[in-house]
């Protein structure tokens, strides 16, 4: 793997404004159950972990597994927290322990099934309130720290460096899973540790399909190809779309493009700190509207990326999120014409308080040189 050169992650300051959002919800203690959450406010990157949050005081529960890997991670992360190693019933017992005193205990209600939350009441916190919070986390998880918007910016460079690398091999017309596969082999080989999601190599026709599956069809020249691909660098993710066509194509593919790329610069325009997340998805959709393809525009504008490929702020009409610095979020308007293909284009950006910097930096350009 490539060495990428990150900025050091700032976990630990990350519990103090969790214990300023849970007074806020009038919580005396939190049970964290979302592994990305834990995450977040650990650095502990296994499968298995409960994190328990009290106004002074953190337990970690994992299993046997993660002994040693929760220990050195959360050391690293500077968290001062109680580590127990249980399994089964284990678990239950020494959260409901350390619980003791509480009176309100929050848990994760986004995350936490019926048979689950029926447990916390009967079993777990029989003696307390247990209260349904909701983004106390993902809220936190909004504003991008340094060392997050590192991780970020390198998952985009490495998609941008890799999709550099086998766009050329487009003209060998591949197929559709052939290329998908050049492009995550090579953004792995530039130091990603994953994709953060199956890439979207969508030809011809199968561009009419926002979320097309890479199959078998060869590439042709002269049609519509959607690329949509990114990856994970420190468990950070990047997500770019690029539409490209080896050699001319019709003229109606120019002309979407000429809109989609015009409606994309604008949403990009539209971002800044204070701007409505709806205000973005707005001057996107515009663009597309008066080109008469308003119906053809099949979904929101963006979506937050971070340790998630979609989280928080999402860009959509009906949102009322306000950006703010820190955020970082995808502005990728589409024109979809079924039957005949699409034209998608998508970049990451990071709020800034005059506008935004633009971390995708692929050229956007139809016909491959
Ligand atoms: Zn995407
Ligand atoms: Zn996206």
């Amino acid at each position: 793997m490539t060495e990428l050169d990150l900025v050091p992650m700032a976990v630990a300051p990350r519990m103090d404004r969790l214990r300023a959002s849970m007074d806020d919800a009038g919580t005396d203690a939190l049970l964290v159950t979302n592994l990305v959450n834990v995450r977040y406010l650990t650095g502990f990157t296994g499968s298995a972990a409960l994190l328990l949050v009290r106004p002074k005081g953190l337990l970690f529960v994992t299993d046997g597994r993660y002994r040693d890997q929760s220990a050195d991670q959360l050391a690293e992360s500077g968290i001062d927290a109680d580590i127990e190693v249980h399994t089964g019933a284990g678990q239950q017992e020494a959260i409901t322990a350390a619980v003791a005193g509480a009176v309100r205990v929050g848990v994760e209600a986004d995350h936490v099934t019926t048979s689950q939350h029926q447990a916390f009441v009967t079993t777990w916190f029989p003696d307390a309130e247990v209260v349904l919070t909701v983004g106390l986390v993902a809220g936190l998880r909004r504003v991008k720290d340094a060392g997050e918007l590192s991780r970020i910016g390198a998952a985009c460079a490495v998609a941008d460096s890799a999709f550099d690398a086998v766009k050329v091999r487009l003209a060998d017309r591949p197929s559709e899973r052939d290329f998908a596969l050049d492009l995550e082999f090579e953004m792995r080989r530039r130091g990603a540790e994953a994709v953060s999601f199956e890439p979207i190599v969508a030809s011809g026709p199968n561009g009419a399909k926002p979320h097309a599956r890479p199959g078998d069809r060869r590439i042709e020249p002269g049609e519509l190809i959607v690329l949509d691909f990114g990856c994970k660098v420190d468990g950070y993710c990047s997500d770019m779309t690029r539409t490209v066509s080896v050699g001319e194509p019709p003229p109606e593919a120019q002309r979407m493009y000429d809109v989609v790329l015009e409606s994309q610069e604008a949403g990009c325009a539209a971002v800044r700190a204070g701007a409505k997340a709806s205000g973005v998805d707005r001057a996107c959709r515009e663009v597309i509207e008066s080109a008469g393809w308003g119906d053809a525009f099949l979904h929101g504008t963006g979506h937050g990326v971070g340790l998630e490929i979609h989280e928080d702020p999402r860009v959509a009409a009906t949102v009322g999120d306000t950006l703010a610095v820190g955020h970082v979020v995808t502005v990728e308007p589409g024109v979809y014409l079924a039957g005949r293909g699409g034209v998608r284009i998508e970049d990451t950006v990071a709020v800034t308080d005059g506008g935004c910097d633009v971390l995708t930096t692929s050229p956007k350009q139809l016909v491959l040189e």
